[in-house]
């Protein structure tokens, strides 16, 4: 069993490494913030809160995520393991956690502030299957359309200077203090995410032990 979290700030390629690591071990993903979007997009009962949260680029009240994560880990579709992507984000959300959940590492990939901005204005998302793309570095071939499934390529309505200056205010305030509670753990290992995809998949599964 293999149980891990990922943290790095909006960005940091947490979302694509965590993905390519969940194909390699046959995990299941659970990205708060992709539940916390199809939400918004299936306009249920949580949309109308939680969007204007999003959009500001605050955090959703832990409660809520709380049982988004706890929901999500009760379906025990996770035989060989999980990865959680984007939870605990506060030291709340840490407490909570651990009091029902034992994890094998928490994988910090850090990506200085700078060039997170420069990719996350780059940064575009298909609207129908979720894939990510750069215009910089990952051009899809079509230009606004998606290489896998065709569909339309979006800007997140959260990827703008002004939500991504306080994204990056609520993650060195907020999570960093999670990375502590997890370091004294002996959890912690750190990756430097602003290498090529692969290298940076490569060292995290030579820091996690996994061929
Ligand atoms: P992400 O897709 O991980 O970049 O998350 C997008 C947005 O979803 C964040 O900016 C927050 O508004 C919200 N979000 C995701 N995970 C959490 C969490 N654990 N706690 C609170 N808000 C979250």
């Amino acid at each position: 069993m293999h149980k891990y979290v990922f943290m790095g700030v909006q960005g940091s390629g947490k979302g694509t490494q965590a993905k390519l690591l969940e194909q390699h071990l046959d995990l299941a993903h659970i990205g708060v913030g992709d539940i916390l979007r199809w939400n918004i997009k299936n306009h249920t009962k949580l949309a109308a809160k939680i969007k204007r949260i999003l959009n500001a680029g605050k955090l959703v009240d832990d409660e809520i995520v709380e049982e988004i994560v706890q929901r999500r880990l009760q379906e025990h579709d996770w035989n060989f393991g999980f990865i959680l992507d984007g939870f605990p984000r506060n030291a709340n959300q840490a407490a909570f956690f651990l009091e029902s959940y034992d994890i094998d590492a928490v994988v910090h990939i850090v990506v200085p502030d700078e060039v997170i901005k420069k990719r996350v204005l780059a940064r575009r998302l298909c609207e129908d299957c979720g894939v990510d793309f750069n215009v910089i570095d990952h051009r899809p071939k079509i230009e606004g359309r998606c290489d896998i499934c065709g569909g339309k390529l979006i800007r997140r309505a959260d990827d703008t200077e002004e939500v991504l200056a306080n994204r990056l205010a609520e993650y060195h305030e907020k999570t960093k203090p999670v990375l502590e509670i997890f370091r004294r753990k002996e959890l912690v290992v750190e990756v430097d995410g602003t290498q090529a995809v692969d290298v940076v998949q490569a060292e995290i599964r030579k820091s996690i032990n996994i061929i």
